[in-house]
């Protein structure tokens, strides 16, 4: 049987580097193994090619070289990272930022899964540094793309997570441009703007970061939203497949 993808999205800044896609609300991606099978032949990969992680909220990269991915077991980290264009990146989103990453020099690519917590943790950066040294990518050679998420306009947070963020050695400047404080109002997480600035700080120029600009609570009836349907919330897939 055949099962739909419906809507999927695609950067065209990233598209000529890299395959790659970005689901919609018409694949749940929960326990439906038909879907799995569909996403696999949009990537043009078997499906036990496509490479998930188990997804911590934490800051730890898998690495997937050409010719260690016949061993892949699901690692615990939140992003992966890979220069075999025989296997398909996967990470799994509803409401944490999708951040897909392709080097249009060396073709390595990555793909990484930023809420709030390993956004805290530097995850892109730290996805950026391991492109590096696993492959020796120049972060000035990055193209980026955040897809569908939680933006800035439903991303209220409590104190405590300012503090955190405190906590982990973010300074004054990046909490002030992070958290949109409005009287009456706790502060709002601007999630794509702390990646954004991340992806800036480890190199990867400005000009070549693409954020989608579209929020997943405000949009229900497009994307999941954890914070719309709660933990039965489906999810959304972002895949990427270096193309060479
Ligand atoms: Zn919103």
């Amino acid at each position: 049987m055949q099962v739909p993808t419906g809507p999927l999205l695609r950067n065209t800044a990233l598209e000529p580097f890299a395959n790659h896609f970005f689901t919609t609300a018409s694949l749940r991606l929960r326990e439906d193994e038909q879907e799995w099978h569909e996403v696999a032949r949009v990537a043009g990969v078997p499906t036990d090619r496509l490479l998930l992680l188990h997804q911590v909220h934490g800051r730890a990269v898998a690495v997937a070289s050409s010719g260690s991915t016949g061993q892949w077991s699901r690692p615990e980290a939140d992003a992966a990272v890979t220069d075999d264009p025989s296997v398909a990146l996967v990470v799994r989103v509803a409401d944490c930022a999708p951040i897909l990453l392709a080097d249009i020099t060396t073709g390595a690519v990555a793909a990484v899964h930023a809420g709030w917590r390993s956004t805290m943790h530097r995850i892109v950066g730290a996805a950026v540094t391991t492109m590096r040294t696993a492959f020796g990518t120049n972060p000035a050679d990055l193209v980026a793309a955040i897809g569908p998420s939680l933006g800035v306009c439903c991303g209220e947070m409590g104190e405590e997570v300012v503090e955190a963020f405190r906590d982990a050695g973010h300074d004054h400047a990046a909490l002030e441009a992070w958290f949109v404080r409005q009287p009456g109002r706790r502060p709002h997480f601007d999630l794509w703007r702390a990646n954004r600035d991340q992806l800036e700080q480890a190199g990867v120029p400005r000009s070549t970061i693409h954020v989608s600009g579209l929020c997943t609570r405000t949009h229900p009836d497009i994307f999941h939203s954890f914070r719309a349907a709660g933990p039965d919330a489906g999810r959304m897939a972002a895949v990427i497949r270096a193309n060479r």
